[in-house]
């Protein structure tokens, strides 16, 4: 079998990092700015950065219909922070009109854990990893509520901070940041 394709949304934030770490794993990878870069990708990472910025600037590039359909459709997807904002079905504390992707069936609290100066990072236990995972956390969100089918891969003080639901998985922190490949390796063995 041929390794799947997975696209890295390039719109901004951690692009070059989860291009680097699927790189790394030997996955075909291309940067997605357009709707025709969706085509050839089996599965998609949608990165840190700046969630209001990606949802306004997919709207610009045309992206958030084809991403919204394609996930919809069954595709694949890996959010870590933003992206973990992207693929909420539901958000508070989000900025006026900010819409998402959808497709995980969470709440989530945007900058949950604090602003720029609260950021922080600690050692996690994560379900399906035999080591704990050093996780960097930038003005993150964590999940306020799960729906049924969504299951808890790690928390943090009482709040969900990775979650999977069949194809699609999300985490609070930023497995690019450290060449830590696990959840990316992870997300390709559990969902695509
Ligand atoms: N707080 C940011 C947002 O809502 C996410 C921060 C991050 O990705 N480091 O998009």
């Amino acid at each position: 079998m041929t390794a799947p394709t997975i696209g890295v949304l390039a719109l901004q934030g951690d692009v070059r990092e989860h291009l680097a770490a699927l790189t790394r794993l030997g996955v075909p990878t291309h940067p997605v700015r357009r709707p025709a870069e969706l085509d050839d990708c089996d599965g998609i990472v949608l990165p840190g950065g700046e969630s209001t910025t990606m949802w306004r600037l997919a709207r610009t590039f045309e992206l958030l219909d084809p991403l919204r359909d394609r996930v919809r459709a069954g595709m694949p997807a890996f959010g870590t922070c933003a992206g973990m904002v992207l693929l909420a079905d539901r958000l508070l504390d989000a900025a006026q009109g900010q819409e998402t992707i959808g497709g995980l069936d969470i709440t989530v609290r945007r900058n949950a854990f604090g602003r720029q100066t609260e950021s922080f990072e600690t050692d996690l236990d994560l379900l399906g990893l035999e080591d704990d995972v050093h996780a960097v956390f930038i003005r993150a969100p964590w999940v306020e509520e799960i729906g049924s089918g969504v299951e808890v891969l790690a928390s943090v003080d009482g709040h969900p901070v990775g979650v999977r639901q069949n194809q699609l998985m999300a985490t609070s922190f930023h497995p690019e940041v450290n060449a830590d490949d696990r959840l990316h390796r992870l997300f390709l063995e559990t969902c695509c």
